[in-house]
């Protein structure tokens, strides 16, 4: 797949799963810039491993200003936007992911990961799809989750936040069908090594083995590498006719 000089936006793209679509579009010769609101030298050691003229913005996704203005700035510097991948998210408390039912959550929780997991894919949408209809192209990916498609018990706010970023990946992609622009989701299960994989797995000493045992058909928690596989075929020309599609990268848990 190529994409050299083909300009992605990445939010969340300084860590994890993001860090990695990074390194991976860039490899490919992409300009990367992130979106983001990782602590500074975070951010500077991302864009080291990124190479290839990558940077990054600080930016809120959950806030329409921040989110407008980056993109302002994306399109500023290069005259276009050919790829996104909206994949900015967090769990009910910033980081960790307590497991809380619908009548343990607070307002206060439940509107923190609404407005990232859920608002933040519609601003990004929004401002992502101005550009590109003006344009007459562009492919974007959002990142749901396993949990957006099977509800477990205990990820109230989370849960339906992500099945909302499926029904937005289905919106925006027959909204836009015949505009040169596609839009589609991926659904990851348990991903290895990720700063929200291993707070939520530190509340839980057991809870890895447990995934592996009874959860994840193929027994295996995926890498950000196999995740990040479905996202740079989604955004590549090689996916031409394919649109609100949602791609499981879980070892088989939408099945199970
Ligand atoms: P991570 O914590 O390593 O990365 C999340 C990134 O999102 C960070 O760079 C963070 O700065 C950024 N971010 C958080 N809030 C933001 C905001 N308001 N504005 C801009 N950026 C913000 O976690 P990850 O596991 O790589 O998560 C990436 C995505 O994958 C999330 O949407 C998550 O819900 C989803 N996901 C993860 C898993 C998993 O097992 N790790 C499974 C399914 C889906």
């Amino acid at each position: 797949m190529n994409f050299k000089g083909k300009v992605v936006i990445i939010t969340g793209g300084t860590s994890g799963i993001g860090k990695q679509a990074a390194i991976a579009f860039s490899k490919q010769g992409a300009k990367v810039v992130t979106l983001t609101v990782d602590r500074e030298e975070v951010c500077k050691q991302a864009i080291k491993e990124i190479g290839n003229e990558a940077f990054y913005i600080h930016c809120d996704v959950s806030k329409e200003e921040d989110v407008k203005k980056a993109i302002e700035e994306v399109v500023l510097k290069y005259g276009r936007l050919d790829c996104a991948f909206n994949n900015a998210g967090i769990g009910p408390d910033g980081v960790r992911m307590p497991y809380e039912s619908l009548t343990e959550i607070s307002e206060k929780t439940w509107d923190l990961v609404v407005d990232v997991d859920m608002k933040g894919v519609f601003l990004c949408l929004k401002y992502e799809l101005l550009q590109m209809q003006k344009q007459g192209f562009g492919a974007i990916v959002n990142t749901a989750s396993i949990g957006g498609y099977k509800m477990a018990p205990g990820f109230a706010a989370y849960g339906p936040a992500k099945a909302a970023v499926i029904a937005l990946t289905e919106m925006a992609a027959l909204e836009n069908a015949t505009l040169g622009i596609r839009v589609n989701a991926i659904c990851p299960g348990p991903t290895m090594g990720t700063e929200l994989t291993k707070n939520s797995l530190s509340t839980n000493p057991h809870e890895e083995e447990m995934l592996k045992e009874h959860v994840i058909p193929m027994k295996k928690l995926a890498t950000t590498q196999e995740v990040v596989n479905a996202v740079l075929w989604l955004s590549s020309e090689e996916a031409s006719h394919t649109t609100g599609q949602k791609i499981f990268i879980d070892g088989g848990m939408h099945i199970a």
